[in-house]
């Protein structure tokens, strides 16, 4: 249940109306827009009287039931769609943000070269896997901490925000001076690991699981926000069906559906959706087209040699024509890339 308050009403007012809820055994979310305060009642909410807490509160326009399980990623919640900022980069509406870089950092030449041209042609923040969820054990398994050394420096020599994968609770000090924490679909519902990224001071990047509903990857961020982390950015990034022919299939419906449902930003990774570099960019468009606030893609400098997803990374001059493309569109979107 949400509680809409009046406009204007002091903050201690509002605080002390959610603890009279707390007391009472309920859980509360409070969140402030620019239209409108929200407080929002957490708990079994069948006996409560909308319209008798609207009369004596004095402070509630009015109140709503919320039938869905998320509370704190739902729009209903939280009108304003949220803006994730990580250093001067702001995710979501009216942008649309391009992250990219290798599957995984393998050299120091490689990602360095990497980081440099994705940067030149516009990237604003470099990916790149230390520790590798790989489907067998005999896969190259990432550098691990190395890797995040020199995604660091990479950072240090471009100036880029990093985002990288964290695969357990254990890896968190690994992470101190990585800007963005990024949960893979193998990882979405790892209820331990949801908890342990809500309590890190920074924005999380959580991927669908590749056989989730949208209403799970919902309730994964749901975690999260639950945890005290507001900043979490939803990602597409295919789900596995019936056709063999993508690694993937890209799932377009759900950004859209995402966005509806949520304010978190909602980016796609079509690299990982389709398996295959030349639907990259082509989907890419789509993306844009369909609404979302960003994309990350794998680029690699030398994508046959590449230890991981070759097959799907671009080379760097695919990924200047994919980003002159994009400019081209962005305005076209209202989006500013
Ligand atoms: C990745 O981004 O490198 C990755 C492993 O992606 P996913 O978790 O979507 O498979
Ligand atoms: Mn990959």
């Amino acid at each position: 249940m949400v509680f809409i308050m009046k406009p204007n009403v002091p903050e201690e007012k509002i605080r002390s109306f959610a603890a009279g809820w707390e007391e009472r055994g309920f859980g509360t979310i409070l969140s402030v827009g620019t239209e409108h305060t929200a407080v929002c009642l957490i708990g079994n909410t069948a006996a409560v009287d909308i319209d008798h807490v609207v009369e004596t509160s004095g402070i509630v326009a009015y109140g709503k039931r919320i039938t869905e399980q998320y509370k704190a990623v739902n729009r209903t919640v939280h009108a304003d769609s949220t803006i994730v900022r990580v250093g001067d980069v702001r995710i979501g509406e009216g942008t649309f943000t391009v992250i990219s870089g290798p599957c995984s950092v393998e050299s120091e030449e490689q990602i360095l070269e990497v980081a440099s041209r994705v940067k030149a042609a516009g990237a604003r923040i470099l990916r790149g896997g230390a520790f590798k969820p790989r489907t067998s054990p005999y896969s190259f398994q990432g550098l691990q901490a190395d890797g995040i050394k020199l995604l660091l420096q990479a950072k240090k020599e471009t100036g880029l925000p990093i985002v990288s994968e964290i695969m357990n609770q254990t890896q968190t000090p690994y992470f101190e001076d990585v800007d963005i924490v990024q949960i893979g679909a193998r990882n979405m519902q790892n209820y331990d690991l949801l908890r342990a990224v809500g309590k890190m001071n920074k924005p999380v990047l959580l991927k669908r699981g590749i056989a989730s509903t949208i209403e799970e990857l919902l309730m994964s961020a749901e975690y999260i926000l639950a945890a005290g982390n507001k900043n979490v950015i939803l990602c597409e990034r295919g789900i596995r069906t019936f056709e063999p022919m993508t690694r993937n299939t890209l799932d377009l419906s759900a950004v859209v559906l995402l966005k509806q449902k949520s304010h978190l930003p909602v980016i796609v990774d079509p690299s990982h959706a389709a398996g295959i570099r030349s639907l990259v960019a082509p989907l890419a468009k789509a993306v844009l087209a369909v609404g979302a606030d960003g994309i990350m893609v794998e680029t690699h400098n030398n994508p046959a040699a590449a230890l991981c997803d070759g097959a799907q990374s671009l080379d760097l001059d695919q990924f200047d024509a994919l980003m002159e493309d994009l400019k081209k569109r962005a305005p076209l979107e209202n989006k500013t890339l």
